[in-house]
């Protein structure tokens, strides 16, 4: 990729909301025909170039700001096959530059005031806060490596608001009670069994009540799925409470994608408030995943990390984005999804360890087929020193079908390796042959470092599920 990308962009180019005067509105117009022709700058008015390695992130369909998705690979992006991913490439090049360690900084989401203003402006009214003189004597009168320290000091303290104060530090979870049996689970070593319930497209809870009945007593966790493939279902969150009832513990995911900074907050607080107390934080899947007609695509307003950041906050601190104060904190278990197939180990290593700063307490890992890949990947975290700081919860589904192998590698982030399309393909009874093979997998993963738990996905026959729990001795 050259050092100016003026291609297309997929976020649509911002206008201010207010009305601006004059030489505010030529400074726009210059900066937007400046950086629109250099780097297709969308003038978000929150600019990041400078850590980004002058990349613009706005041409992330999903608009992320801290790094490449579950679904991202070195050829393309997982929304729009016909061009790379964005982050992909922004991480390449800061890797070539030497400043792929700044990308562990936890960037904040946009502040929708300042989209189409000019960006260029914050720098001009902090060097004006600074003091022009003493600003220019730090640049031409210090070491480089003084200089860039500054430089990067001075830039920090415009990306990083007062609301919002992230770092690239760890924010672990201060000494509690743990909120929930499977917390207690975690923390007490034990290897976890988690499952997962994708809500029916119907109007009761029949179906579910007898599913969740079914599992009490062997799963640690029933994870609700939350629009998976961008396709609406009974609400997460109702099913989370049915599942309460039901005597399962529910760990209910919450996408970035259907809301905004303001629903999710005030979801946070009711989960918490209702005694829904594990979450499981991700981005979503991209509308363009789901069926016609597509709803509105191009706009989000925060995305996973920054959703666990904003958790954490209001758990640990207290403190809504806004900063008023909630009275008593809610309690979370805070989860979040891991990519071990996605972009390449090394920097998607680095959106994990991302993750944990953030304030993740386990990981659940997207389907794994290729066991290699995966141990690269834990690999790539154990060079980092983060592995086992965080449970990792690998996730595994037992192939039904030819059919069902071929769909699941169409799908961002999985892996299946052509020795396991063929093992299926020659088998007799395929979905015997997918039992054993994810029996395989259970056995291996169960002694890797840092894998504390299974998760199960795409199971929606219980007795298919007890089964492969009794085989693979993790029945308790
Ligand atoms: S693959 Fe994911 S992170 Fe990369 S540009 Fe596409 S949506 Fe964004």
């Amino acid at each position: 990729m050259s050092l100016f990308t003026p291609s297309r962009r997929w976020q649509p180019p911002f206008y201010p909301f207010k009305k601006r005067n004059f030489s505010e509105k030529i400074e726009e117009a210059l900066e937007r025909t400046f950086k629109g022709l250099l780097w297709g700058c969308r003038m978000c008015g929150n600019c990041l170039l400078q850590e980004t390695a002058f990349i613009c992130p706005m041409a992330c369909p999903k608009g992320l700001r801290n790094g490449p998705c579950g679904g991202s690979t070195p050829e393309h992006c997982c929304v729009d096959e016909t061009r790379p991913c964005i982050w992909y490439e922004i991480f390449r090049r800061a890797d070539r530059m030497g400043r792929l360690e700044k990308l562990l900084e936890v960037f904040p989401p946009l502040d929708w005031d300042k989209t189409g203003t000019s960006a260029l402006r914050d720098v001009y009214t902090k060097i004006a806060d600074h003091g022009f003189i003493k600003t220019a004597n730090a640049v031409v009168r210090s070491s480089p490596s003084q200089r860039n320290e500054k430089w990067d000091r001075f830039f920090k303290e415009i990306r990083q608001p007062e609301w919002w104060h992230g770092d690239a530090q760890p924010h672990f979870a201060p000494a509690h009670t743990p909120v929930s049996q499977f917390e207690q689970a975690l923390i007490s070593g034990k290897f976890v069994l988690t499952c997962e319930i994708t809500p029916p497209n119907m109007c009761d809870f029949s179906s579910l009540d007898s599913k969740f009945q079914e599992l009490v007593g062997w799963v640690d966790g029933v994870n609700i799925t939350d629009g998976a493939s961008a396709v609406p279902r009974i609400s997460p969150f109702a099913c989370a409470l049915r599942a309460l009832d039901m005597g399962v513990e529910p760990v209910l995911q919450m996408a970035a994608r259907d809301r905004t900074r303001l629903s999710f907050q005030a979801d946070l607080l009711g989960a918490s408030a209702s005694g829904i107390h594990n979450i499981l934080l991700i981005t979503g899947d991209h509308p363009n995943k789901g069926n016609p007609p597509f709803s509105k695509m191009d706009i989000w307003d925060f995305d996973s990390i920054q959703s666990i950041w904003m958790a954490r906050k209001l758990r640990d601190e207290g403190t809504c984005l806004d900063g008023r104060v909630v009275k008593n904190q809610p309690r979370f278990l805070i989860g979040a999804a891991a990519s071990p197939f996605a972009s390449l180990p090394k920097y998607q290593t680095i959106r994990t360890e991302k993750k944990m700063n953030a304030g993740v307490q386990y990981f659940q890992t997207n389907l794994i087929f290729d066991l290699p890949r995966f141990e690269e990947y834990l690999e790539a975290l154990d060079q980092r020193s983060v592995l086992g700081k965080v449970p990792i919860l690998a996730g595994v589904a037992p192939i039904k079908s030819l059919r069902m192998a071929q769909f699941l590698r169409t799908l961002p982030g999985i892996v299946i390796p052509d020795h396991v399309i063929e093992r299926v393909s020659r088998a007799k009874d395929p979905a015997e042959e997918g039992h054993q093979i994810c029996l395989e997998m259970v056995e291996k993963l169960k002694s890797l470092p840092g894998v504390q738990g299974i998760h199960f996905m795409a199971i929606t026959d219980n007795t298919a599920l007890k089964r492969l729990i009794t085989e693979s001795n993790l029945h308790s």
